[in-house]
């Protein structure tokens, strides 16, 4: 299996070359084809398996096949456990995308809220965020998930163990006009993690790295 044949935008195949992504590893040959077809995906990945990719792939390929008709705020969020998380995904998203005009901004707690005015303020593609932080922005009005196309949710289990569970679901409530949930999680075990994914995902594809 070749990026290729997962019929991703040359655009994003040569990024992964520059990468040194020489081809998909199974996460993300499994992930990439169903995603793409929009159905819901409940995905155990532990890190390590190359599942940031798993998502940021398809997303990318979704924010190219439908561009944006007007300026407004972001279309994917992405949210994750942590601030070290949301930089590294940050990054590798800016990297996947670096052919492209997509736009990707980060928002987590432990930064002056200066930093976050261009995600704030600016149209962009995709907000990678820790939960406090964006629902601090939510409930001030100054962040607003109406727009939001897809939702994913990366270490669902440490979200869960780190007592985000209340905030991701107030989040997405708020994001309840999506077309799509992605849910990843380094175990798919537990009661928590299953009737979370069941609130939150519409009849998803299982797949397990
Ligand atoms: P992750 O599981 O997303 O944290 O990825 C683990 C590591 O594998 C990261 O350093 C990625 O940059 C790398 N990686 C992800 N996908 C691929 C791929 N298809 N080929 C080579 N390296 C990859």
């Amino acid at each position: 299996m070749t990026f290729e044949q997962l019929e991703l935008d040359p655009t994003l195949v040569r990024a992964l070359t520059e990468m040194g992504y020489a081809k998909p590893t199974t996460i993300q040959s499994q992930v990439i084809p169903e995603a793409m077809s929009g159905r819901d995906i409940l995905a155990s990945a532990p890190t390590g398996t190359g599942k940031t990719a798993a998502f940021l792939l398809p997303i990318s390929q979704h924010l190219l096949d439908f561009p944006r008709r007007q300026a407004g705020p972001a279309r994917i969020l992405i949210l994750t456990p942590t601030r070290e998380l949301a930089i590294q995904i940050g990054d590798d998203a800016k990297r996947i995308l670096k052919h492209t005009p997509l736009r990707v901004e980060v928002i987590t707690g432990g930064v002056h809220e200066s930093q976050h005015l261009p995600a704030l303020t600016k149209t962009t593609d995709i907000v990678v965020a820790t939960p406090g932080r964006l629902l601090q922005y939510i409930d001030e009005e100054s962040f607003d998930c109406r727009d939001i196309e897809m939702l994913v949710l990366d270490e669902a289990d440490r979200m869960l163990d780190m007592g985000f569970i209340q905030d991701v679901d107030r989040i997405a409530a708020e994001a309840r006009w999506r077309r799509q949930t992605l849910l990843f999680s380094a175990t798919l075990e537990g009661k928590g993690l299953t009737s979370f994914a069941a609130d939150l995902l519409k009849a998803p594809v299982e797949l397990s790295a």
